[in-house]
C-alpha cells in the first residue's frame, strides 16, 4: 500500500474509533521486551467498548492485514515495520474479577499479577504463570505454560473478536484446539477476556510455589531484551541442548547474541537491531540442521520478515 492509502485507512479509524485511538507509524518494537524493531504503518488503542464491526468493515475496505500486540514478550518485529493495523487492547481491558474458583480477566491483564492475585485468593492451579511476563490474551493465542502447566490445562472459555467479521463470540477449548504453544487462533482473533477455572488451596503453599518459580526463573535464565525461548523444543528434546551442543551459546550477529546463561535465549543489545535478531535466528537454525538435521521451529512471532529458512524446512 502506498503511504496515502495508509492515511486512508487511518482516516476511516478514526471516524469509528476516534482520534485518540489511532496513530500512523505506531511504534511496535521499542514495546516488545526485545525494545528493538519497527512501526506499524497504523496502530490502534482499542477501548473495550469500541465498535468492532465498524472496526472490521474498515480493515475489509481497505484489506489490511491485522496484529494484535498484547505485552510483546513474543515479539520481534522487522525494523521495516508492519505492513497494517497494529491493535493495542486498551482502555477496559485489564481488569480481573475472581468468581468462586474462577479467575475471569480482560485481554490485558498481565499473568504475573493474575498468578499472585489468585494465589492470594486461595486459588490454585496458576501459580506457572508469574513467570510468564506476557497479557492473558497473548497466553491464549500462544498456549503459553511452564512448570509443568500451560493455558490449555485450566481455560474454561475466551470471549473472541473476529476483526475480519466484527462478531464476538465465547470459543470454548474444543475450538481454541490447544497444542505445544499454539492455538486455533488466528491473527485476525482478538481475545477480549478470558475465564480460568482453578481450584480451592492454601494461601502459603502457592505463594511458596510462586517463590520457588520466581528463583528458578533467576536461577536459570537470563536478563536482557529477550522473548523467552526462541525456538520450540522438538519431541522429546530441548532447543537450548540443541544449540549449546551446536557451539553457539555467545554466538553473536551484530547487535543480537545467544545468551551464555541459556542456548535458546537471544538477547538484543540496548539499541539493537531486531534484523540482527532474525539474522542470528535463522544462522541458529541452519548451522543446528546442518550438524543434527533437526528443523527448529521458531517459539517467538516474527512480523514483517521474509519467510526464514524454517519455512523452506518445513515444506
Ligand atoms: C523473560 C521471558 C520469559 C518467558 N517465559 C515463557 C514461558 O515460560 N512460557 C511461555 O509460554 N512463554 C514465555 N515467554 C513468552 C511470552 O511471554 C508468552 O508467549 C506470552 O504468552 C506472550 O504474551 P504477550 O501478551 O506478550 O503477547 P505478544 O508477544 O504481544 O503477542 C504474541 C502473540 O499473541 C497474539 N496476541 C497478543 N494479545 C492477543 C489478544 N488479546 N488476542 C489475540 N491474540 C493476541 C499476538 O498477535 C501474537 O501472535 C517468555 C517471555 C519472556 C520475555
Amino acid at each position: 500500500m502506498s503511504a496515502s492509502r495508509w492515511d486512508r485507512v487511518a482516516d476511516d479509524l478514526v471516524g469509528v474509533l476516534g482520534a485518540g485511538a489511532v496513530r500512523r507509524e505506531r511504534p511496535i518494537g521499542p514495546e516488545t521486551t526485545y525494545r528493538v524493531g519497527g512501526a506499524a504503518r497504523v496502530g490502534v488503542s482499542l477501548a473495550a467498548d469500541a465498535d468492532l464491526a465498524a472496526m472490521a468493515d474498515v480493515l475489509r475496505v481497505h484489506r489490511s492485514g491485522v496484529l494484535v500486540v498484547g505485552k510483546g514478550s513474543n515479539l520481534l518485529v522487522a525494523e521495516a515495520g508492519f505492513e497494517g493495523v497494529a491493535v493495542w487492547p486498551g482502555r477496559g481491558f485489564d481488569w480481573v474479577a475472581i468468581r468462586g474458583t474462577g479467575l475471569c480477566a480482560g485481554a490485558s491483564a498481565g499473568l504475573p499479577v493474575l498468578a499472585r492475585q489468585s494465589a492470594a485468593a486461595g486459588l490454585r492451579g496458576f501459580e506457572w504463570a508469574v513467570g510468564v511476563p506476557g497479557s492473558l490474551g497473548g497466553a491464549v493465542r500462544m498456549n503459553a505454560g511452564g512448570h509443568g502447566a500451560d493455558m490449555a490445562a485450566t481455560l474454561m472459555r475466551a470471549e473472541v473478536a473476529d476483526l475480519a467479521s466484527g462478531c464476538v463470540e465465547q470459543w470454548d477449548p474444543p475450538r481454541l484446539d490447544f497444542g505445544y504453544r499454539r492455538s486455533a487462533l488466528a491473527d485476525h482473533h482478538l481475545v477480549l477476556s478470558a475465564e480460568i477455572g482453578l481450584s480451592a488451596g492454601e494461601v502459603s503453599e502457592s505463594q511458596a510455589i510462586i517463590a520457588e518459580i520466581v528463583a528458578w526463573r533467576r536461577r536459570n535464565q537470563p536478563g536482557g531484551h529477550n522473548t523467552g525461548s526462541v525456538f520450540t523444543n522438538p519431541c522429546g528434546d530441548s532447543a537450548g541442548r540443541i544449540i549449546e551442543a551446536a557451539g553457539l551459546k555467545g554466538h553473536r550477529v551484530g547487535t543480537a547474541s545467544i545468551s551464555r546463561k541459556h542456548a535458546n535465549f537471544v538477547i538484543a543489545d540496548r539499541n539493537g537491531s531486531a534484523d540482527d535478531v532474525h539474522a542470528l535466528m535463522c544462522e541458529v537454525f541452519s548451522r543446528v540442521w546442518a550438524e543434527f538435521g533437526i528443523p527448529l521451529e521458531p517459539e517467538t512471532r516474527l512480523i514483517g520478515f521474509a519467510s526464514g529458512p524454517w519455512s523452506v524446512q518445513a515444506g
